[in-house]
């Protein structure tokens, strides 16, 4: 358990109104800028989508950002999930969404409707590094891994979710910057990577993650955006089996999403400027 969990209580469902403003504001404030960005890099209207990073959020705060308008969720770790999803899935349901993986029935007393195309889905993606042993406590839950950068894993996720009978949406996260804290795959070798994970039975090769470079320098920040975008071009030009659906690129957090929209981001992955600074690391 990660410590701050014994000092926050993830579950709780109720927050103040001035909390619920502030992160309606927040969200409005992300949604602006991403509007203005696409199209000020001459994107389509709605190309780009906001998943919102929720770690150290409790489930209070997490709805709040959902009722003001983000279109995705993501969490960094099993654990946190298996704390909020409960809470979450019921919340969901009673505004007539989906929360995740789309083959739950009920949740808690509420019955969800025999017709899953009446209801909104919003998408579950884990963000964060997964370790084997925590594979089958996400799955059920989690529409997308975007965190899979080893081959040894991207196998292992297959298999399991080949015994559920439910294939999983994975992004291969690659280490555009080359900065020994993140993770990630090396650039160098992610291109014959995701060829070789996207024939995996039980998985579905969606796109290309990253975690854009900590630096103040433009240029670096967006040439390895750039560097993703291409990547995921020549997978998908390659014609390779299990290529086609890889057309995702997530890339661009609070402080760089322009320039990852300029460079072609289809998801935004933001935290802070939703919910302000973490308390919790
Ligand atoms: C926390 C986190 C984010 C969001 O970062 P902010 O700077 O708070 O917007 C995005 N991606 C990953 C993988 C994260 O862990």
């Amino acid at each position: 358990m990660t410590a701050y969990m014994d000092y926050k209580d993830l579950a709780n469902e109720s927050i103040d109104d001035t909390r619920a403003g502030e992160i309606a504001d927040g969200v409005h404030r992300v949604l602006d800028r991403v509007a203005r960005a696409q199209m000020v890099s001459g994107r389509e209207e709605g190309s780009v989508t906001l998943l919102a990073a929720t770690k150290t959020r409790d489930v209070g705060e997490i709805m709040a950002a959902i009722d003001a308008g983000v279109h995705m969720i993501g969490e960094n770790r099993p654990q946190e999930i298996a704390v909020k999803i409960d809470g979450l899935r019921y919340l969901c349901a009673q505004r007539g969404i989906v929360l995740g993986t789309s083959d739950v029935e009920t949740v808690g007393n509420l019955e969800l409707t025999d017709d899953p195309e009446a209801l909104d889905h919003l998408p579950l993606h884990l963000i964060g590094q997964l370790q084997s042993n925590k594979i089958n406590k996400v799955l059920p839950d989690a529409d997308v891994i975007e965190s899979v950068d080893s081959l040894d894993l991207a196998c292992k996720i297959g298999r399991r979710a080949a015994l559920r009978g439910a294939d999983v949406g994975v992004l291969l996260e690659v280490n555009e910057s080359g900065e020994p804290t993140k993770s990630g795959c090396d650039p160098d070798e992610a291109f014959e990577l995701a060829l070789q994970i996207a024939e995996i039975d039980g998985i579905e090769l969606q796109g290309l993650m990253t975690v854009g470079a900590h630096v103040d320098d433009e240029a670096v920040v967006r040439r390895g955006f750039a560097h993703l975008r291409d990547l995921r071009d020549r997978v998908r030009a390659s014609g390779a089996e299990g290529t086609a659906d890889c057309v995702e690129l997530s890339m661009g957090m609070s402080g760089d999403m322009e320039y990852a929209i300029a460079e072609g981001s289809t998801i935004v992955r933001v935290g802070t400027a939703i919910f302000g600074e973490r308390a919790f690391k």
